[in-house]
């Protein structure tokens, strides 16, 4: 049995120590099936969760803005995606999830806000009347997405990977990849269409195609979303940080350690060889085994000297930065209804922003009456706002906004949130890259990896890698009684 911080362990046969790097939904997922599910008969290990940031949750964070919080972060998840909800459940959540008030998003395109088209499938149209009426694209963009049922089927390349844009512009033209997928699949991922792995971020195109020779067809029959089917997107009632609280306080009540401000800057080899030290600017940390669920950079960095390849292959993963531009008006600011949940913006319209997000259309409620609280995101791959001060992105911000919604006044408050290397660009690929980290790292008795670098960026996704990760150091940890 290890010991942390030098402090002596429980005499003789006890629990062993399991180190969670990183406080991010991963890692706090990881920390609750440890502490929350061990294995039959067994009890729980010692979690010990070290943290670098002042709080818990990561891109999981509520911002203030004029006195009040708004999500500064992620603010819903997929509901498909089991994960999310199950961990809501298990919390005693679920009486609070809550689905978006609004759902239909808009294109800023050629010129005016436009619907997006009805029946898409990751961006991807299943509808040409759908896509005819949005006006997304021009009548010639339309004629040639018409194409797609006639051409000749498109040969996906061995080994089973193409970029998402690449098929897209194949089946439907250009003006369809450009002006409806690559703002939609492309600002989940903060990337670019052209460069995003189909095997990695769209998976259901494939299978649609595998079946069909039109991908058109193919969608509608096999991915389109079914109507009743319930709703895309979950939060919690006052906000997603709701789930980070509730899971912390559950956390601590089952004995876990949170240390916040507790960068981790060295995991090495106990030298017995049998555990783990953990190096963090307050001293030691040791454990019987690690789960790291931080960023791929700094993931590569602490396991590089343990799992080399399979660091390197970490570090070689593209990242992102974008900022979430907050800003609150008053209602009578804002010069058009806002009759939907936001606008996406595509690349080739040249504007700073993404997408803006009508936060309190879609969480009614949250926000004093009267206040209306819009969330805009800048920055994509090849597009770094990094470099611009805040002052300069709240002001080009406004003017689009007055542009695009025909808000004249200046915001009544604003706050920028900075998320620099927030997101890991799945390019062509990803699948193999993950596959060789994921064989480097289980050659390593009791470390775990997770995070969404790996296997969705998704909050859903994370979860599940964070449990995933946390049960297979578990299942290596010596039974209690044997150590
Ligand atoms: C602006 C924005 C909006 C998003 N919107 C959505 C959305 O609506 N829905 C959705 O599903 N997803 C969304 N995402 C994606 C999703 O939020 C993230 O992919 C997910 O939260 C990542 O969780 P994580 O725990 O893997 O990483 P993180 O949240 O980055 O957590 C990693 C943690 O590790 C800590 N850390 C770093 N270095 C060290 C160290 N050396 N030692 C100890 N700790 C360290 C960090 O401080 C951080 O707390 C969004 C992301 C951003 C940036």
């Amino acid at each position: 049995m290890s010991s942390a911080d030098g402090r002596p362990g429980p005499p003789g046969k006890g629990r062993p120590t399991v180190a969670v790097v990183g406080a991010g939904v991963t890692g706090l997922a990881a920390a609750w099936e440890l502490a929350a599910h061990p294995p039959p008969g067994e009890p729980a290990p010692r979690v010990v969760v070290l943290e670098a940031g002042a709080r818990p949750g990561g891109k999981i964070v509520a911002a203030e803005l004029g006195g009040g919080p708004v999500d500064g972060g992620a603010d819903a998840f997929v509901a498909r995606a089991p994960a999310g909800v199950e961990l809501c459940r298990e919390l005693g959540l679920d009486g609070e999830l809550q689905a978006p008030a609004a759902n239909r998003a808009l294109v800023w395109t050629r010129g005016r806000l436009r619907p997006l088209p009805q029946g898409l499938v990751l961006g991807v149209p299943s509808d040409l009347v759908g896509l005819a009426r949005s006006g997304a694209v021009s009548a010639r963009g339309l004629a040639r997405a018409a194409l797609d049922l006639v051409l000749p089927p498109t040969a996906i390349p061995a080994g089973g990977d193409m970029a998402v844009g690449a098929l897209v512009a194949a089946r439907f033209g250009r003006e369809v990849q450009e002006r409806v997928v690559d703002p939609l699949l492309g600002g989940i991922h903060a990337g670019r269409s052209e460069r995003l792995s189909l095997a990695a971020t769209a998976p259901q195109l494939a299978a649609a195609l595998a079946r069909h020779r039109s991908l058109l067809v193919g969608l509608r029959r096999e991915g389109a979303p079914q109507p009743g089917a319930g709703p895309v997107f979950l939060s919690l009632a006052g906000g997603l940080d709701r789930l980070v609280t509730r899971l912390v306080g559950e956390l601590r009540a089952r004995g876990v350690e949170l240390r916040p401000a507790c960068p981790v800057q060295a995991l090495e080899r106990s030298p017995d060889g049998r555990g783990w030290t953990l190096r963090t600017p307050g001293g030691t940390v040791a454990a019987d085994a690690v789960v790291v669920a931080v960023p791929a950079p700094v993931a590569a960095g602490l396991i590089g000297a343990v799992a080399p390849s399979a660091a390197a292959e970490l570090a070689a993963i593209e990242h992102a930065s974008v900022a979430l531009v907050l800003l609150a008006y008053a209602a009578g600011d804002v010069g058009r209804p806002l009759d939907g949940s936001g606008f996406l913006v595509p690349r080739v319209d040249g504007r700073l922003m993404t997408a803006c997000s009508w936060y309190t259309s879609k969480w009614p409620g949250r926000r004093p009456a009267g206040e209306v609280v819009l969330r805009v995101s800048v920055g994509r791959w090849g597009q770094d706002p990094m470099a611009l001060g805040d002052t300069e992105i709240v002001a080009r911000v406004g003017r689009e906004l007055t542009q695009a919604m025909g808000i004249a006044a200046p915001p009544a408050a604003s706050a920028v949130m900075r998320w620099p290397e927030a997101f890991p660009q799945y390019t062509v690929g990803h699948l193999d890259r993950v596959a060789r980290i994921e064989v480097g790292v289980a050659a390593v008795p009791g470390l775990g990896l997770a995070g969404a670098a790996l296997r969705g960026v998704g909050v859903p996704a994370c979860i599940e890698q964070g449990r995933q990760a946390a049960r297979r150091v578990q299942a290596q940890l010596a039974p209690a009684g044997a150590a």
